[in-house]
Order: structure tokens, then sequence, then C-alpha cells
């Protein structure tokens, strides 16, 4: 998007505002397309948890997406948005086998990642044909927070116990009709996710009832430039021939699918905010920002660079200053970056703000979470307005505490 457009919504639906970019959204969703067009049947289904407006689950139903869910609010928003159950993959970590069950009562696909769990519902439900996901334990990337696929990680079930599987599976007479993985959220070698899906064709072979494999997600998108993104066109190609080679030899066209969240909406996004101070201290200038870790959480949490430019002075000469936000704890978006001179009242925008940061939002310090603005067609459409007085108080129980003791004084 241009300065000037994203500017102009800053002024007309004030700050901070999210901003999404609709045509971004449908290039990457195509360019994953594209990749697999060799496979005969390939589902790419959105990771909700990534951005979850209702408006964003509608464009993907448009452009033929399924959705990945990982909470049982998350498949009724689906449903809200109009996906049928069948393009729905509920695919939770930890949660209760009643949530479970309330998810395959809606009639969505259920991706089951413990042993425990899957004995439990097998035995309930035998009719009912589940997923599962399984733990390769391949390491992708090297940040421990976004690394699932290791031995000690919560995620999955072991490649190990696949015996064990096996058992609860003959026991009870359930179906398992896809394998599933997510080894993490940084996939920057090919190779170890080629690797990854080895043992995933070989954890095939032994379930003869397949429908789909799903390889999850990890494609990593560029936050600044130079940064190493994944090659989806070279994993598009490589990984494409291996599944076809594994179908004829497995005997039926599977499924391939996956369930990207970053890789579809990152980019898309811009975060606009507008500074509210300028302050000099005897080692730095300060740009404090009206926002802050309650809007935009990936700096303090992951350490994630969000790339951070000034588009009410674009042509100003460029200085150095750490961006901080507004909240009374430690909130750095970023330290000693190199921007347009910034004066009072000036609008910053952050880039990749599509995935993990409204989604992420709170209220701590009882701030409002931003309005957000879809841009469809040239045309700035608000799908969520800012949050008012009344969202913070709503749900609250305000006791009364002076008219007891009246009562009291009273008696
Ligand atoms: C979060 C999540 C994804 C999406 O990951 P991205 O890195 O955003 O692509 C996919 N699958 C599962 C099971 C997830 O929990």
């Amino acid at each position: 998007m241009l300065e000037n457009q994203l500017l102009k919504i800053a002024q007309d639906f004030g700050s901070p505002v999210y901003v999404y970019d609709a045509e971004k959204i449908e290039s990457q969703y195509k360019r994953l397309t594209n990749a697999f067009k060799s496979v005969k049947k390939l589902k790419i289904n959105y990771a909700v948890k990534a951005l979850s407006n209702i408006s964003i689950l509608k464009l993907f139903n448009n452009l033929g997406a399924g959705i990945d869910t990982v909470s049982i609010q998350e498949v009724q928003l689906g449903l809200a948005a109009g996906f049928l159950p069948s393009q729905i993959i509920f695919t939770p970590n930890g949660v209760s086998l009643s949530e479970i069950e309330e998810a395959a009562k809606l009639g969505v696909e259920i991706n089951i990642d413990n042993l425990s769990i899957l004995e439990q519902f097998g035995t309930k439900h035998p009719k009912i044909p589940v997923c599962i996901r399984i733990n390769p334990h391949v390491m992708a990337g090297g940040n421990a927070n976004i690394s699932v696929g290791h031995i000690d990680s919560k995620f999955g079930i072991s490649i190990h116990q696949i015996p064990h599987i096996l058992r609860i599976v003959e026991n009870t007479k359930m179906t398992i009709n896809g394998i599933h993985m997510h080894t993490g959220s940084d996939i920057l070698d090919i190779e170890v996710f080629l690797y990854a899906s080895e043992i995933l064709f070989e954890t095939a072979k032994q379930f003869k009832d397949l429908d789909f494999i799903d390889f999850g997600s990890g494609f990593k998108v560029p936050y600044k430039p130079g940064d190493i993104e994944t090659n989806i066109e070279e994993l598009g190609k490589k990984l494409s021939t291996k599944f076809n080679d594994f179908c004829k030899e497995y005997g039926k066209d599977l499924t391939l699918a996956f369930e990207p969240g970053k890789f579809l909406v990152s980019e898309s996004g811009y975060f606009l905010t507008k500074v509210n101070a300028v302050k000099q201290t005897t080692s730095t200038v300060f740009a404090q920002v009206d926002s802050g870790f309650n809007h935009l959480i990936r700096p303090m949490f992951y350490g994630s660079h969000h790339e951070i430019s000034n588009i009410s002075n674009p042509k100003g000469r460029e200085r150095f200053y750490t961006v901080v936000g507004y909240i009374c704890e430690t909130d750095t978006f970023g330290n000693n970056r190199r921007i347009n001179e910034i004066n009072e009242g000036d609008v910053l925008c952050f880039k990749n703000a599509g995935a993990y940061c409204f989604s992420m939002a709170s209220n701590y310090n009882s701030r409002f979470r931003p309005a957000e603005v879809l841009w469809h067609n040239n045309q700035a459409h608000l799908i969520r307005k800012r949050e008012t007085f009344d969202d913070i108080l709503n749900n609250q129980i305000a006791i009364d505490f002076s008219t007891k003791k009246e009562k009291d004084l009273v008696k």
C-alpha cells in the first residue's frame, strides 16, 4: 500500500489502527496454490489464530481456502463466517475431551495430539474418523518459543509412540483419516522441511484409511530487507514430486494440506500509531507512540522485528530513534532505528502487522483495542470498530460497598 493511502486511513479512522491489504493476502494465497499446482488435491487451511477478524475469514472463504482452528470459539467463528464444517479442521493442544466432542458434533475434522485423548475419543466415538498430530522431532529454526517439533515439545504425539497409536486404533476400531505435523514457525531450510516430510510419509504407510496428509506450516516471511524467506516455489516443486510419488505407492490420491497463518497475512498488515512525544535523554531520542504491547506484543514477546517508518515525513532527514509505547512497563518496539525525522503528531507505520498482532492484543492499562480496516478494491472498509469505555466495563460487576455500610449502620 502507498504511504498517502495509509496516512489518509489514519486521519479518517483515527489511531492506533490496523490496516490489511486484501490484495496482498490474495497474492500470497495464489503464490502458495501455484507452487503446488502439480498436486491433484490441495487444501490450504488458513490458521485463524494469526488474524481472526470475520471479514478476513470471509475473504479466505471467497478465495477457496479452508481454515485451521485451535479453539471451539475459532470453529464457531469459522461457521459464522460461512465455512462449511467440512472446510474446518480443529487442531487444538491441551483442550478437554468435551471440547473436542463439541467440535466433532459440529461436523468439523478433528486433529488429536495426545494418546490419552485419542484412546478416550476412539472408545466413545469409534465411527468418527480423526487425524493425528505427529511430532517428527525436527528442530525448525532456533527459537525455542516457536519450534514445536523438538523432543520435549508439548505438541503432537511422538513418532516413537506410533506402536501405541496403532494399538489404540486396533482396540477401539477407530479410523485415522489424516496425519499431520506442524514443526514450528520458522522454516528457513527447505531440506529440513523435506526431511520431516519423509518421516511423515513413513508414518503414513502404517495407516490404511488416510484421506489427507497435513504438513502444517512454518513458512517464514521477510521482516526486513535481506531477510531469508522460505522459498515456496522450490519447496512446492520438491514436495509435490515427493507427495505424488507417495500417493502412487499408497495407491490413492490423497489431499495435501497446509495451514499457514503468517505466510498468508503477515505482510498484508500495517499498524499505524501517532507520536505523542519526542523525548531526549542523555543517550537516546525516544519516540513515544499512542500504543504499546497491549496492541502489538511481538517485539517484546518474541523479539520480532517490525520495520517502522514515519509516513508523515517520508522525505525528512534520517535520525536514530528508539520507538516506545505509552504502557507503564518497558515496551520497546524498536531500538536505534533510522527513521525520517519525527515530530510530535506524526504517524509511524509498523510493517508485517497482519499476523499475531491484533489477535494478541489486550486491554492492559485499560486501553481500548484498536480499530481494524481492510483495504479492498482501492477502498478502506472498517472491519472492527475501536473499542469504547463500555467495552472496558462490560462483564465487570461493581459491588457497592458504601450502601452496605449504610444499611449496617441503620440496624
Ligand atoms: C499457529 C499454527 C499454525 C500457523 O503457523 P504460522 O507460523 O503462522 O504459519 C499452523 N498450524 C497450527 C497447528 C498452529 O498452531
